[in-house]
């Protein structure tokens, strides 16, 4: 398949559209972030890569990193996970509060900010220096040592992190949060502000669309069935309240960040990463979505 004249046949027909969307700023240092950066790349199982426009340069990948930290804390609970968070779309924000309230404390799945505190939560009580770990377990799936945390933009989101604040203490109040607050929510901040490259990003994710297994190393990084389930629950949570129109739109398991940031699995064919800061009202990359949406009705592929 010639995606590099996919990419281009579709940057012809999206890139004078009107700019939709803007670029999140209820975390200051991502309000800085220039909205018109655009970047891609899809890295093939075979280790072919293709790219467009500022794909070597890194941003915030803020909630994809919630895969990641799923992956490793699935490896250390199994199945015992599920006993505190939930597999089921939420249909409502990344930050939002309702459900909690409802269901005793225990968060809908693992990629809204509620369950992703949880699985930090998780991953403290494991861990003896949780953000070297985690650190580690990223820079050993994405094949690259160099990947790294943004204080300044964990700091940030510190600054303001209210939102986050109040989940966490509810949950505590329910008792599905173990450990000390601040120590919870100074790991998550950081999971957050970790940073890649469109290149960087789909590299890190293949193993994904490879049943678990680093093509590049051979690592078993997940279980077969680890791996099916996580991307299972990338295709009904990964973009929050605007699921079922990617799933509908795109037909690939993904995940979505604040930053701007895209990835999305094709199993046994690609991964791949699109970045492009300005946001719609849910929060998720709208010149992100468009141009995932033209390519798997370019290829006439998607798992559906
Ligand atoms: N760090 C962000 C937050 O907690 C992550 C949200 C996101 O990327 N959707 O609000």
């Amino acid at each position: 398949m010639d995606y590099q004249r996919i990419f281009e046949e579709i940057n012809e027909e999206i890139k004078n559209d009107a700019p939709c969307g803007e670029v999140a700023s209820y975390i200051p240092e991502l309000g800085r972030v220039d909205p018109n950066k655009f970047g891609v790349h899809l890295t093939t199982v075979n280790g072919e890569h293709y790219s467009f426009g500022d794909s070597d340069e890194k941003f915030s990948i803020q909630s994809i990193a919630k895969v990641l930290s799923l992956a490793m804390a699935y490896n250390m609970e199994g199945e015992a996970l599920w006993e505190r968070v939930g597999v089921e779309p939420s249909g409502t924000p990344f930050n939002s509060l309702v459900q909690l309230e409802y269901d005793m404390g225990i968060p809908r799945n693992p990629f809204i900010n509620a369950g992703a505190l949880v699985i930090a939560d998780i991953l403290v009580s494991h861990l003896a220096n949780p953000k070297e770990e985690l650190i580690r377990f990223v820079r050993e799936v994405s094949g690259n040592n160099e990947i790294d945390y943004c204080t300044r933009i964990a700091e940030s989101e510190k600054s303001m992190g209210y939102r986050n604040a109040a989940l966490i203490n509810l949950m505590k109040s329910f008792g599905n949060i173990k450990n000390d607050i601040d120590v919870v929510m100074d790991f998550y901040f950081n999971l957050c502000s970790i940073e890649m490259t469109c290149k960087e990003l789909s590299r890190t994710f293949l193993f994904l669309a490879t049943y678990g297994i680093c093509p590049e190393t051979k690592q078993t990084i997940l279980s077969v069935s680890k791996a099916k389930r996580i991307n299972a629950i990338m295709q009904l949570c990964g973009f929050y309240d605007e699921a079922g129109e990617f799933s509908f739109k795109v037909g690939l398991p993904g995940k979505s960040g604040v930053g701007g940031g895209i990835v999305a699995i094709y199993p046994n064919k690609y991964s791949i990463a699109v970045w492009s800061p300005r946001l719609n009202k849910k929060g998720n990359s709208s010149k992100g979505i468009k141009f995932l949406e033209l390519l798997t009705t370019k290829t006439q592929a998607s798992i559906f």
